[in-house]
């Protein structure tokens, strides 16, 4: 014989008890099961605002309209006419003896915690009259049983605590003499020794069904809820959460406790001692098999179970010197909170005993301040303890699984996912059995937490980077077709996904809390009414407050370079192809590198030398692995590699020029190539990345071109200065090719010192044989002393850029 019972979302609409009915059908000509049923979704906040109201001599009556006609509505369309009318005149006397006891509460300005269960009791009653009566339609044995006079409790309103031996009988007994009906059992409700009725806590639904389950031995216990059983986190808040199939008693009671909300966590206590299978299913998804809460599951391939969360809750700490070797201090402080009925979530201490860190309910929070004030008052004025207040805006997040017992870092993976999302960490607590580890955090961090932890701990699942991009011109344009069309590739090789969620050129800006769509960004961001502000969009993208964020700059502009520290400060990492960042002062760029390893981010710039071609990373690479790098060689101008490579063959000077400009190789102004300063730049950051503190007056540029070229008033004239200068640079030319040689613009990295000049270099020489608008760069290290590992490809292009800024995207989701 099963239990079933169905939540509030199961009876809460027409729809949803058709359902219902639905799953019932098949059940039909077996054992009856015995059905739980919770008050209609939401009808239980709505009964406890109404009772709130009429206590503040408030209009509660409106509200309690809407309930009624919530329930008569459910009626008319699921009754025929004919037998609508003895069914809505029971629910009529229940409502009617609601409003009385509400209006008691009004006239008497007074409501007790037994006056509020009272009230509450009518929300599970009136659903299980409307669906038992609706259900006879079907089953003609169907009968509402008011479950409340069955379950046997203390006098704890509101949380009552069962008597077990008393209850079982009950139920037992009633339930030999209705073995031939379909029970409809009301859950929540129960009552105290003088007939009162008391509730079993919110969400008290679950338990009726397994305290029904145990008394009678029930091969199963259904739990039908609105989602897929229960998720590894809660589906509302992790959109990645994904279906459990199996979980012991121990993990679905620390994840319920935690507040995985889906199951009550008493539930599992009859459920454990009668070795009865809980199945939580869905009611809106019969296909769904269920997750299985019983003994001796399989083992697990899964780190942890899953991740739960406390979004409020109140902490209070206690210390001084009145505290450290004395023994019974906490047993005194906890064992009068408990008995006060303070209910203590979560407890840290200090291992120096200086201090004691507990977490409760928000609502209990100004009792335990006042109980601890009374019952260590003289250790408070003798100031050996200190006055303890109490915080709050804070929430609770626990990982729980039996693996994490038997799997070392499990805490190292939880603190560095919060690290690098910049989540300050309050308090810890593991629970001894090691099933589970919580920490204490900032509210505001919470939903970033558990997608940060659930990405962390679930790795082959898809991880999520959130990116905020900056510029739309060639580069920008490009990075966006290029994770448009290698999305799913990424989906699918390197369980990755990458969200754009925002994007700023410098008219309009967009941003869209569920991600932009690439194929249409653009007509999207033209149609936008906001003006693009970068303090703007930076500070909306920090209040956005997700995790895996990274800031990706596109532009060559100064403008953000000044966000870049208090983007890194506020652990969201940086990608950029915008070399001013890296190329202006050298403390800024150590200030930079600094920020990133603080807050555990990334600050990646792979194509501020080079484009796409792995130069930086090379660079770290060889000095991570403890290589000395004696000395790099570059050339780092597209422009200028295309110019000398390609000045041979009796072509003049100023004719090679020319033709680089002509196949856009230049800037519109050639000397703004020509005049070294973006090689520059580049060596610039080379040199600091390999180590060296320096800054652009100490690097040596020699000039190219004569100074006449470069002091030219226009383009033109230039060209003509460089015409006039043909023989200068033919002598060049015949020289080099004399010795067997070729002229070539080089900078040098070598003993902390850069230069940059024009040299003449021999077949030897790995650069000798460049061709086209290839960049190169020669790493000559201990380990490449003999034959330098060099990098050689195009430096420059849309494509190629977009495609580094890319990488280093996908390299910070590496991570
Ligand atoms: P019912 O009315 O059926 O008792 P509840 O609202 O009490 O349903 O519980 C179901 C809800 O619990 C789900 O809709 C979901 O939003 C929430 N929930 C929180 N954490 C989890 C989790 N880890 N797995 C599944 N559901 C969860
Ligand atoms: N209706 C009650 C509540 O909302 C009990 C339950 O749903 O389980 O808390
Ligand atoms: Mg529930």
């Amino acid at each position: 014989m099963n239990i079933l019972k169905f939540g509030g979302t199961s009876v809460g609409s027409v729809d949803s008890i058709s359902a219902l009915i639905e799953i019932l059908k098949p059940l039909q000509g077996q054992e009856n099961p015995v059905v739980v049923l919770s008050a209609m979704g939401g009808v239980t906040n709505t009964l406890l605002e109404m009772a709130e109201s009429a206590k503040d001599l408030q209009d509660y009556t409106e509200r309690l309209k809407l309930v009624e006609e919530k329930h008569f509505k459910v009626i008319r369309t699921l009754l025929p006419a004919s037998a609508q009318n003895p069914v809505l005149t029971k629910l009529k006397i229940c409502f009617n003896e609601l409003e009385d006891i509400l209006q008691s509460v009004y006239n008497l300005r007074e409501l007790s915690p037994q006056t509020k269960d009272l009230i509450l009791s009518y929300g599970e009653r009136c659903a299980t009259i409307m669906v038992s009566h609706i259900a006879k339609q079907q089953f003609p044995e169907a009968l509402y049983v008011d479950g409340s006079e069955l379950i046997k409790t203390d006098s704890n309103f509101g949380q009552a605590k069962v008597n077990t031996q008393i209850t079982e009988m009950l139920i037992r007994d009633f339930y030999k003499d209705h073995q031939d009906k379909l029970l409809f059992v009301t859950g929540f409700i129960s009552s105290n020794d003088e007939g009162r009725v008391t509730t079993l806590g919110r969400g008290g639904s679950d338990y009726t069904a397994a305290i029904w389950g145990a008394a009678l031995n029930a091969d199963q216990i259904e739990i039908w809820t609105d989602v897929d059983g229960m998720l590894t986190a809660d589906p509302r808040m992790v959109k990645k959460a994904f279906s459990l199939p199996e979980l012991s008693y121990t993990e679905a009671m620390e994840l319920s406790y935690f507040g995985a909300k889906v199951i009550y966590p008493p539930t599992m206590i009859p459920a454990f001692l009668k070795r009865i299978p809980i199945v939580i299913k869905n009611t809106f998804n019969t296909d769904f098999a269920g997750t299985y809460i019983k003994h001796g599951i399989s083992p697990s391939p899964l780190p942890i179970k899953g991740i739960s969360s406390i979004d409020e809750i109140s902490v209070l700490n206690l210390s001084g010197s009145g505290m450290v070797g004395k023994a019974g201090f906490s047993g005194r402080l906890f064992s009068m909170l408990s008995r006060e009925q303070v209910n203590v979530v979560l407890i840290t201490q200090s291992s120096s005993e200086h201090s004691i860190t507990f977490a409760v309910k928000p609502a209990d929070s100004l009792k335990a301040l006042s109980l601890i004030n009374k019952e260590f008052e003289l250790e408070l004025q003798a100031r050996k303890l200190e006055y303890p207040e109490v915080e709050n805006g804070l929430s609770v997040l626990a990982i729980v699984g039996e693996n994490m017992k038997r799997t070392p870092g499990m805490s190292g993976k939880l603190f560095s996912a919060l690290g690098r999302n910049g989540v300050n960490v309050r308090a810890i607590a593991q629970g001894s059995s090691e099933y589970n580890i919580s920490v204490i955090i900032s509210k505001t961090d919470l939903s970033k937490a558990v997608n940060a932890v659930h990405d962390a701990f679930y790795a082959d699942l898809k991880k999520t980077l959130h990116i905020f991009c900056l510029g739309t011109g060639n580069i920008g344009k490009t990075l966006f077709r290029q994770l448009q069309e290698q999305m799913p590739f990424l989906a699918a090789n390197n369980d990755l996904q990458v969200k754009v969620m925002g994007i700023s050129n410098t008219r309009t800006m967009l941003l869209n809390p569920d991600g932009i769509d690439l194929a249409t960004w653009e007509e999207e961001l033209d149609a936008q009414e906001t003006k693009a502000s970068l303090p703007d969009f930076i500070k909306r993208m920090k209040s956005m407050n997700l995790p895996n964020c990274v800031f990706v700059d596109n532009t060559a502009s100064h403008n953000p370079i000044e966000y870049y520290l208090d983007i890194l400060q506020s652990s969201i990492s940086v990608v950029t192809c915008n070399k001013l960042g890296n190329s202006a002062d050298y403390e800024q760029y150590a200030a930079f590198k600094q920020a990133a390893r603080t807050y555990g981010v990334d600050f990646f710039y792979e194509t501020n030398v080079g484009a796409g071609l792995p130069i930086i990373r090379t660079l770290r690479d060889l000095m991570l692995s403890g290589d000395q790098v004696g000395r790099i060689e570059a050339i780092l101008s597209g422009t200028i590699s295309y110019i000398f490579n390609n000045y041979k063959n009796g072509v003049l000077f100023h004719e090679v020029v020319k033709e680089a400009q002509d196949k856009g190789y230049t800037e519109p102004d050639p000397r703004d190539d020509l005049n070294g300063k973006d090689f520059m730049r580049k060596m610039l950051i080379l040199a600091r990345d390999a180590g060296y503190a320096l800054e652009e007056k100490d690097i040596d540029l020699q000039n190219m071109l004569p100074a006449s070229c470069m002091a030219a008033e226009s383009v033109a004239d230039f060209y003509q200065e460089l015409e006039n200068n043909t023989a200068y640079f033919e002598n060049l030319k015949s020289e080099a090719t004399n010795n067997n040689k070729v002229l070539r613009y080089i900078g040098k990295l070598e003993d902390g010192k850069v230069s940059i000049n024009l040299q003449m270099v021999d077949e030897n020489h790995p650069f000798f044989t460049l061709s086209g608008s290839d960049n190169i760069i020669s790493f000559t290290t201990n380990r490449y002393k003999d034959r330098p590992l060099v990098v050689k490809g195009p430096g420059a292009g849309a494509e190629v850029t977009a495609a580094g800024v890319f990488a280093d995207i996908i390299n910070v989701g590496k991570r």
